[in-house]
């Protein structure tokens, strides 16, 4: 595989709810370069009924991590692709410290390394007042917030007029099992990340374009250095 020393990879911290899927699109919007959402990608193939998706399909509904081995066989796949040879944000993943440990290997054989992890931060009661109102469009995946952000017409997208719908894992028994998951198996990257001098902490409570400009900002700061 080409190198790929110049490419910007860079990771999105942050619990379920915190704003990375949002984030992550305006980003790969600012910065030409792709949104790897981990979660998006179950869900494509939980659509498509691939066997992949079968796979995920049990994980998912029970707001559980997809196992290890199957999440980073996906990624490295998918970062393997043409499009991430500039980078990538990786939006969900890593989500345990294996993955992240993956992460690294896998980018040190495409001749990379990751330039910086922004960590989104947001309380546990923020993060369930984001999923409980998140609406999300069948066609193009646009995200929307009941009182947050809302679209101009109640469960139709304004970016191209597809059904928004909210997801099956949305339901307020999963998402607590989901904030649960991230206590106990994400949460430890902040620290992995700390420590290896990559990670940024974002406050996550302010506006979407608020924290859009900071991690900008953070970005570009990391690029000078
Ligand atoms: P994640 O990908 O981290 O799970 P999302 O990007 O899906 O989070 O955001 C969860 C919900 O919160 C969505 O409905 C989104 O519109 C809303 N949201 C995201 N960022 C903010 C913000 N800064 N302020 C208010 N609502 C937000
Ligand atoms: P998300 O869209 O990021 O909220 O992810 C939705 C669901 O997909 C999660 O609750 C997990 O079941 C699965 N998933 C997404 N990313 C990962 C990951 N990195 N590792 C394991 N499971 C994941």
């Amino acid at each position: 595989m080409a190198t790929r020393a110049k490419a910007l990879y860079i990771v999105l911290l942050g619990g379920p709810g915190a704003g990375k899927g949002t984030q992550a699109e305006l980003l790969s919007k600012a910065l030409g370069i792709p949104q790897v959402s981990t979660g998006d990608l179950f869900r494509e193939n939980l659509k498509d009924e691939t066997e992949l998706g079968l796979l995920a399909k049990g994980y998912m509904e029970r707001g559980e991590l997809v196992p290890d081995s199957i999440t980073i066989a996906m990624v490295r796949e998918r970062l393997a692709r043409p499009d991430c040879e500039a980078g990538a944000i990786l939006d969900g993943f890593p989500r345990t410290v294996a993955q992240a440990e993956a992460l690294e290997a896998l980018l040190t054989e495409l001749g990379s390394r990751l330039k910086v992890v922004p960590y989104i931060k947001v309380s546990e009661e923020v993060l369930l007042s984001r999923l409980a109102g998140r609406w999300t469009c069948r066609n193009c995946g646009a995200m929307y917030h009941q009182l947050f952000s809302p679209p101009r017409q109640p469960g139709v997208c304004d970016k191209c007029g597809g059904e928004l719908y909210q997801r099956a894992d949305d339901t307020p028994e999963t998402q607590r099992h989901r904030i649960q998951v991230y206590f106990e198996q994400t949460a430890p990257l902040i620290d992995y990340y700390r420590e290896k001098g990559l990670l940024v902490e974002v406050d996550g409570q302010r506006s979407i374009s608020e924290v859009q400009a900071e991690l900008l900002r953070i970005i570009a700061d990391d690029r000078r250095r």
